[in-house]
């Protein structure tokens, strides 16, 4: 089965810019540096990291949102980093993003209606009464009432916004759909239902999730497979059940360690590792392995070789010199 999704080395440096006349490129931010990765039609995959780690912008550089300072990034066969004009438009139909501040990603001057339709005007699938059913028929599809198309987002609660945008999202029928961190900013009891939505929309549209999010703990539910972002780079990725019980990388053994667990057994051989100092600036990355300035475990080489990602078991990949 050929992938949904392929990543390939996909890196996005942002330019820092000093000086107000002379716009005097001074660094850049290496926000995501060398990242591969590919998705499967249907699945879910979870891409957590702490704030700062880059996720977000891998998010928006694979929707193009940014255009990639290098890397590919291959959808349904095409390589949407060689596009651009109206056939960008067309191929990104197919990929939609949920936001994760369902308050500040509606525009509060139009009604729910618009805000549904307005991806349908833009790329002409559906006008008029046309366009009318199908909002009715998405928020139905989100489990909110058709009447309320005629009213604005401020009339609504933060789990009801978020089904609005979702509504949005799913309005041109896309395959592959960006979550970023789309039940962070919801009150926990709130959370599993949205989760419960996305999961029962994915099965009866046969859609492909990234999932991004902060912690280990908010996509163990949901994800088939997860990958680990430490500074702009993915240092381990495998199947959900494989990486929470088999933590390979030492900083995906932190994480985890941080993470309660409910089964006795397990939690008594696991014991809790903090995480000494901050993690460093994008700005100025460390030489060889990007977790090595917080790593209990470095040795000399980590400092001069970047351990590329290796499959250290079946379909298990890890970025650690010492796996
Ligand atoms: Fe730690 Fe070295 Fe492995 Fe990096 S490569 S995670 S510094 S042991
Ligand atoms: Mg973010």
């Amino acid at each position: 089965d050929q992938p949904i999704l392929q990543v390939k080395n996909l890196a996005k440096y942002f330019p820092i810019r000093k000086g107000i006349i002379l716009q005097r490129t001074s660094g850049y931010v290496h926000a995501v540096d060398d990242i591969s990765f590919d998705m499967r039609r249907g699945e879910t995959l979870g891409l957590v990291g702490e704030s700062g780690c880059g996720k977000s912008t891998a998010g928006r550089t694979i929707i193009q949102l940014y255009r990639p300072t290098s890397g590919n990034v291959i959808f349904e066969g095409t390589d949407l980093t060689g596009v651009s004009g109206s056939a960008l438009r067309q191929t990104r139909r197919k990929i939609q993003m949920i936001f994760q501040d369902p308050y500040a990603s509606l525009d509060p001057r139009m009604t729910v209606g618009q805000i549904i339709a307005e991806p349908m005007l833009i790329h002409h699938t559906h006008q008029g009464e046309q366009a009318k059913r199908r909002v009715q028929e998405l928020l139905d599809m989100v489990g909110l009432a058709t009447n309320y198309a005629n009213r604005y987002p401020h009339e609504f609660s933060g789990g009801q916004r978020q089904r609005i945008g979702i509504a949005r999202a799913l309005a041109l029928d896309p395959s592959l759909i960006i979550c970023d961190e789309p039940i962070s900013a919801l009150d926990v009891s709130i959370q599993a239902q949205v989760v419960n939505l996305l999961e029962d929309l994915q099965r009866r549209m046969n859609l492909t999730y990234l999932f991004i999010a902060h912690d280990l703990s908010m996509v163990r539910h949901i994800s088939n497979r997860v990958a680990v972002m430490y500074l702009g780079h993915i240092v381990e990725l495998a199947a959900r059940d494989e990486l929470y019980e088999n933590p390979l990388h030492p900083y995906t053994q932190a994480l985890l360690s941080a993470v309660p667990i409910p089964d006795p057994k397990v939690r008594g051989k696991r014991q809790r590792i903090i995480l000494e100092g901050d993690v460093p600036s994008p700005i100025h990355p460390p030489s060889g392995c990007p977790f090595r300035t917080r790593c209990r475990l470095a040795k000399d080489i980590c400092a001069q070789v970047r351990p590329e990602n290796r499959e250290i078991r079946p379909e298990h990949y890890a970025a650690c010199h010492l796996v």
